[in-house]
């Protein structure tokens, strides 16, 4: 297999304190309501406590991405050495093809740019030796990036509850379950 980058997203570990999200804002400044990485409160139908959990959720950098396959001026690209999906702005003509079609929702309508952005896995922070953004912000290591080439198997899972099940897209993104409360008898 190729090297693919992917954020491995650790329930367990996870707060929900948003700062990832918050990290990404900070770093690229989207407009208001254009939003690339999100931090989701799971719903109760899929963990049934009285605590919480979140799943924190960008682009997944697809293996097989929609949004390139349906691009009709290649604005998108996949990254040879790493399998990062980049959306090229300058090319895009705003049609919204890429929005419709990503079954996770990661591009969004950039209304002042007139054109659709995403998640780039800050391949720029990369390319100089640095972390994301999201992933170097997090407080507690929730969000961190692996390559699913040299990713031994373990308590990882590709399609948790209310994820959807693409397999042909399929998704780079790894989530480990947030744990199960202790029970306390009285
Ligand atoms: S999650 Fe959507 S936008 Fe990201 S690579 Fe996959 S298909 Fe493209
Ligand atoms: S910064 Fe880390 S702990 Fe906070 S919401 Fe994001 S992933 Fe969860």
């Amino acid at each position: 297999m190729k090297k693919q980058y992917a954020f491995l997203v650790d329930s367990e570990l996870c707060i929900g304190c948003f700062t990832c999200a918050m990290a990404c804002r900070n770093y690229y400044h989207p407009p208001e309501g254009v939003i690339w990485r999100q931090v989701y409160p799971l719903d109760e139908e899929i963990y049934p406590h009285r605590e919480r959990a979140f799943y924190s959720l960008a682009c997944n950098h697809c293996e097989n991405p929609t949004c390139l396959n349906v691009c009709p001026v290649e604005a998108y690209t996949k990254r040879e050495e790493d399998g990062v999906v980049v959306h090229h702005q300058e090319k895009c003509i705003g049609c919204g093809n890429c929005i419709r079609s990503c079954p996770y929702g990661a591009p969004k309508y950039n209304p002042v740019e007139k054109r659709a952005e995403k998640c780039s896995f800050c391949h720029e922070r990369l390319d100089a030796g640095l972390k994301p953004a999201c992933i170097q912000s997090c407080p507690t290591g929730a969000l961190s990036m692996v390559d699913l080439a040299e990713l031994e198997p373990g308590n990882q899972v590709q399609y948790p509850a209310g994820f959807p099940k693409m397999e042909d897209v399929n998704p780079s993104t790894r989530f480990i379950l947030p744990k199960l409360p202790r029970l306390v008898r009285r």
